[in-house]
């Protein structure tokens, strides 16, 4: 029914990175409403409600309908249920397939599940400790953000479809170049240029399902048939051409492969009827110079065309191999290593950092560097962000951006060429970091077809010698299965656009900084509307840099974790809790004045003191405590800027007093202490 690529395999993955960065629930649905794919996580309410034989009925036919409309109007639709939530329908047209993406399950406010309650908690016969514990669970957003998030989850499905038909592709491509690869190292015992070049043409004639096929090199200025194979075979061996000839400077230059189906071409070349088309692609190497390779009746894709070029590449480091005998055994164990390397590559990440971090560590070992980074640029192509390192500290270059007009890997990925350095500050008039040994190292850009996408340093070589021009040649190899690699993980567009659609923040699972700015706006609005008052309170860990520095960062990690834990499982039904930084927290009380909202924070400040207890080994408190500021909608202030300012006074004063304690604004004593 669906095209090959829109796979059930695919489908779940998408669904799942919506779902799990996103936080959104959403179940994908076929042009009748029947479920393709279920949600993962359930919604409490609508779970209970379905869990009833007629609270299904009614739900099942609530959808149905909805998909059909959605189909029908070929747009977002966002419906109220009967639960009073409200879901949105994404439907997503391909040629004459349909599909629908259904998510949501959001309150608009508390009152529209009270109003839900009140009108059916008979119905569904809930008890008032069911209605208590369902009230926790229940997801408030405003039909703006609703709509927005829909929208994104739209454009996201477009182009992860277009990108899942790519990535197989990809795949193809990858597969190809793998197979040609194993069975050039598989069977080399007593290797020559002969030897390589029939195992590169038996794996292109049968590959790429070519009829006759040549290898051209050059001597005294003519290039002539080294070696040919196929149907055609016998009228290709005495080919040749001058280099001064018109096609042979054409096909030099580059970067595409020339191509000839005119009879008159054909024949001008000195071919037979019997020939209908040629390509001609060219590579080049240092110890080999120009060489052509020739297909005859050959049908290629864009695609075929890229894989045969880097094929042309490999035969190039296979023909570098034969010709310097002597260190031909450690080149033969590189290329088997890159070989491993791609197949390591080849194995599916789970998420785009493992691909990253295998990147690097499969570059510096093969290039026996001690360091290694890979950057990658945003999508704007105005930055490069460093995705994994081996051999530096991660957390020194944890949040590092380089412009792209600044520094060596900025040149090295606008200009797109290699470079190996055996001393950086000679080759690049700048002063060596302190972090490397040597002076020499190599950068290679990563290209996916004509577009950069970033770049991969190495440096440091182990033995203390500088890198040359072999190693270079390997790492640059290896750099087109990595670019292949990260294309196939297609995270540019997927984990990029999720980062925008996500509400949640990943080490905590709270909300982020982003919603909650919104949702700070959001009870502005309504508490203004209804005339009521709400507090905020800024929460920040005492010592926690003392804490990381005594036990490490990774522990510092992951006791953020269970803090964020210990105040979401303290907090009541209508509190929003935030991660709004490293180790700060927001949390917005709804219908909450200033004297309940103190009583709320002590409450939740003794609550960490007490559950947060001497598990570590070296940080010398017996507890982990935190410091509170609160400030209070409309008395303190009534602008969201405002507000968190003022919160933020009174935390600082909270600090002052000797941390661990809560502190409200209050007007007299926070100017005088105010450091604005
Ligand atoms: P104070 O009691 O005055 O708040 O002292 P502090 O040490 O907590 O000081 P401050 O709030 O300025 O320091 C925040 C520290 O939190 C700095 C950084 O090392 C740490 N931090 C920030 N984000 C993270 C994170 O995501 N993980 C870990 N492990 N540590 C973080
Ligand atoms: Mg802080
Ligand atoms: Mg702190």
């Amino acid at each position: 029914m669906f095209p090959e690529f829109i796979n059930l395999e695919y489908l779940s993955e998408i669904q799942q990175v919506i779902e799990g960065l996103a936080g959104i629930r959403v179940s994908v649905f076929d042009s009748n409403g029947r479920v393709i794919l279920e949600s993962i996580n359930e919604d409490p309410v609508l779970s209970f409600v379905t869990s009833s034989e007629t609270g299904k009925a009614e739900y099942n036919s609530f959808i149905e309908d909805n998909v059909k409309k959605a189909i029908l109007r070929k747009d977002i639709t966002i419906s109220k249920i009967p639960t009073g939530q409200y879901l949105f329908f994404v439907p997503y047209h391909l040629n004459d397939v349909s599909l629908i993406i259904a998510g949501g399950a959001f309150y608009l406010s508390d009152d529209d599940y009270k109003a839900f309650i009140s009108d059916s908690a008979y119905k569904y016969h809930l008890s008032f400790q069911q209605i208590e514990s369902l009230s926790k669970k229940i997801f408030i957003m405003d039909y703006e953000n609703i709509q927005r998030k829909s929208l994104y989850i739209q454009k996201l499905l477009g182009s992860t479809i277009k990108n899942g038909y790519e990535r197989k592709l990809y795949k193809e491509k990858y597969d190809h170049v793998y197979t040609v690869i194993r069975l050039l190292s598989d069977s080399v015992e007593d290797i020559s240029q002969e030897k390589i070049y029939s195992l590169m043409s038996d794996a292109l004639l049968f590959i790429f399902n070519i009829d006759s096929m040549a290898f051209l090199s050059e001597s005294g200025r003519i290039f002539r048939t080294d070696y040919s194979a196929g149907r055609l075979k016998g009228s290709i061996d005495g080919l040749s051409f001058n280099r001064n000839s018109w096609i042979i400077s054409e096909a030099i230059k580059g970067p595409r492969p020339l191509f000839f189906d005119d009879p008159a071409d054909i024949r001008n070349l000195g071919l037979t009827e019997a020939f209908e088309s040629v390509y001609f692609f060219h590579f080049f190497s240092e110890k080999m110079g120009s060489r052509f390779l020739c297909l005859f009746n050959a049908t290629l894709s864009r695609e075929n065309e890229e894989e045969i070029l880097m094929l042309c590449q490999i035969l190039n480091l296979f023909s570098a191999a034969v010709s310097s005998h002597n260190n031909y055994n450690s080149r033969l164990k590189e290329m088997t290593t890159v070989n491993l390397a791609m197949s390591k590559l080849n194995l599916k990440f789970n998420k785009p950092e493992e691909l990253y971090s295998s990147i690097v560590d499969t570059a510096v070992s093969l290039s026996n560097a001690e360091r290694g980074s890979l950057m990658l640029a945003d999508i704007g192509g105005k930055e490069l962000c460093i995705k994994a390192v081996h051999g530096i500290n991660k957390w020194l270059v944890k949040d590092l951006k380089i412009r792209v007009n600044e520094g060596i890997a900025g040149k090295i990925y606008r200009e797109s060429i290699p470079v190996v350095s055996g001393d950086i500050e000679k080759d690049f008039a700048v002063r060596k970091k302190t972090v490397y040994k040597t002076n020499s190292f190599m950068s290679i850009p990563l290209k996916i077809g004509d577009e950069t996408i970033g770049v991969l340093n190495l440096s440091d070589k182990i033995s203390g010698e500088i890198f040359n021009k072999e190693d270079l040649a390997l790492i640059f190899s290896f750099a087109n299965y990595a670019s292949i690699a990260l294309k196939g993980s297609s995270y540019y567009s997927l984990a990029e656009q999720m980062k925008e659609l996500s509400i949640t923040d990943s080490l905590t699972d709270l909300f982020n900084r982003r919603y909650f700015q919104d949702r700070l706006a959001e009870e502005i609005d309504r508490s203004e509307r209804h005339s009521l008052s709400f507090s905020l309170c800024i929460i920040d860990i005492d010592d926690f840099k003392l804490f990381n520095d005594s036990e490490g960062h990774p522990a510092g990690d992951e006791l953020l974790k269970r803090l964020s834990k210990i105040i979401h499982n303290s907090l009541r039904a209508a509190d929003v809790l935030a991660r709004i930084g490293g180790e700060e927290f927001a949390m917005i009380m709804p219908q909450t004045d200033k004297d309940e909202a103190y009583f709320v924070a002590e409450r939740i400040r003794n609550t960490v003191r007490q559950q947060l207890y001497r598990t570590w080994k070296f940080y010398p408190k017996e507890n982990i405590t935190v410091s509170m500021g609160i400030s209070t909608f409309p008395s303190d202030e009534t602008k969201s800027k405002k507000l968190i300012w003022k919160a933020d006074k009174a935390l600082y004063r909270a600090k002052m007093h000797g941390k661990d304690r809560t502190f409200a604004w209050e007007e007299q004593a926070d100017v005088g202490n105010s450091i604005a």
